[in-house]
């Protein structure tokens, strides 16, 4: 079966490899995925709810190093300073930040100090930490023919923790509504996270997301996952139909919502 790797994953990075991220970009439009992975296309602004996401996650990734090495939570103003002291920089990024509609930088900081109050209250607090940020490689197995893809796959779980008898996988994530049953059932994120902690040799590990969402009221709420056996076949599937369309230079255009604020939208003409 598969090997995993867990060097650093500067390291991991240094070779040839794939992420999630990077076929969940070409199955939602393969032409921006070529934008971005293939041509190295300069980019017209940075979608702010990534910028948004990425200081969340800087604040979270605070509050599980302080609790790993503390052994319980830091002061809310600590988590809520990581947050602002990270979505400075994204602010003062020479490539400007795509606002959404009436919406300010200050009115975003004080969305965020609000929701790392309500991820305070209501987040996953489990027994211990054992990984904030954990790295892994792992060889992708084409499920039909058992041949091993010279591209593995890298990544990195956001949290590993054990909380009540199992060792649990979190994936933090920030988003404007609720997710889908679908998107919950089906989402790859989670899948590689189980994959990779089965082949790191963990025993019946399990995931879950930890959302802040960011609603009228900010609230944050923990969904475990159920995946099995094959759901990882699946994923694997996918991943293999996708490399060879990204092998044999498939970037169609798929025009959708997610052309509104597409960073290369200058270049796609329409
Ligand atoms: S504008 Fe739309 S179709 Fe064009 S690259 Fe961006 S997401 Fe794809």
């Amino acid at each position: 079966m598969s090997a995993i790797r867990t060097m650093p994953l500067a390291d991991l990075r240094q070779g040839l490899h794939v992420s999630v991220s990077q076929i969940k970009s070409w199955l939602m439009c393969p032409r921006k995925y070529q934008y971005q992975y293939v041509l190295g296309t300069e980019p017209a602004h940075r979608p702010v709810a990534l910028a948004f996401g990425t200081a969340c996650h800087r604040a979270l990734e605070a509050f599980y190093e302080y609790l790993q090495a503390h052994g319980r939570k830091p002061p809310v103003d600590q988590v809520q300073t990581a947050f602002v002291d990270r979505w400075a920089v994204e602010v003062g990024d020479p490539l400007p930040l795509l606002f959404d509609e009436d919406q300010t930088a200050d009115q975003a900081k004080d969305q965020g100090v609000a929701l790392l109050g309500a991820f305070y209250q209501q987040g996953f607090v489990p027994d211990e930490v054992i990984a904030v940020e954990q790295p892994f490689g792992i060889e992708l197995v084409d499920p039909e023919t058992a041949e091993v893809c010279d591209i593995p796959m890298v990544g990195a779980i956001d949290l590993v923790a054990r909380h009540q008898g199992r060792v649990w996988m979190i994936e933090h994530k920030t988003a404007a509504r609720r997710f889908t049953a679908d998107r919950i059932a089906w989402d790859f994120q989670p899948t590689s996270y189980l994959f990779a902690a089965r082949n790191l040799g963990l025993d019946n590990p399990a995931a879950a997301f930890q959302i802040l969402l960011k609603t009228k009221k900010p609230s944050c709420e923990t969904i475990p996952v159920n995946r099995n056996h094959e759901s990882e076949i699946e994923m694997l599937d996918t991943f293999q139909h996708a490399l060879r369309g990204i092998e044999a230079g498939a970037f169609p255009r798929n025009r959708g919502w997610g052309c509104a604020d597409c960073q290369f939208k200058h270049k796609c003409g329409g």
